[in-house]
């Protein structure tokens, strides 16, 4: 078995969508990014590649590349799900959390965890996501940006 860490932070802004797990969530800012900025699911990209001993997103999606401006992270993370079963992986458990001191999360998380299930072709018994407040500390808390952590265990496929 192997374990990987991914972690991201993405800035706040008007006129952007919000998107986070795959999910468009109403909320009068979104992301700033090169690619449609799911902090989710870009933590969550780095902690499988982190386990695959494959190193992180920014080598294989580089963000000065335009052929990934304006993406949808779900069509990297199939890419990434690509990566994992030609090398023989197969996710055991996802585990997550987004730092936001706004939206609520909690109405759009059932929702993420199918999105990201369809996605990655795995139970949605195998993937958590949580989310914390900071309490309105630092740039979470102020809504400048949102953050989000997760950690991957791969296991070989027999
Ligand atoms: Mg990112």
């Amino acid at each position: 078995m192997r374990i990987g860490i991914g972690y991201d932070v993405h800035k706040m802004v008007e006129g952007r969508p919000l998107v986070l797990g795959g999910v468009n969530i109403p909320h009068e800012k979104g992301l700033l990014g090169h690619s449609d900025a799911d902090v989710l699911v870009h933590a969550l990209m780095d902690a499988l590649l982190g386990a695959a001993g494959e190193g992180d997103i920014g080598k294989h999606f580089p963000d000065n590349d335009i052929k990934y401006r304006g993406i949808s992270s779900l069509a990297l993370l199939v890419k990434v799900k690509e990566i994992l079963h030609g090398k023989g992986f197969m996710i055991l458990n996802i585990d997550s959390v987004i730092v936001a001191q706004q939206p609520k999360m909690a109405p759009h998380i059932g929702k993420m965890i199918s999105c990201l299930s369809e996605t990655l072709d795995i139970s949605a018994g195998r993937i958590n996501v949580k989310a914390t407040s900071t309490e309105g500390l630092g740039f979470t808390g102020t809504g400048d940006g949102i953050a989000a952590y997760a950690v991957a265990m791969l296991g070989h496929v027999r």
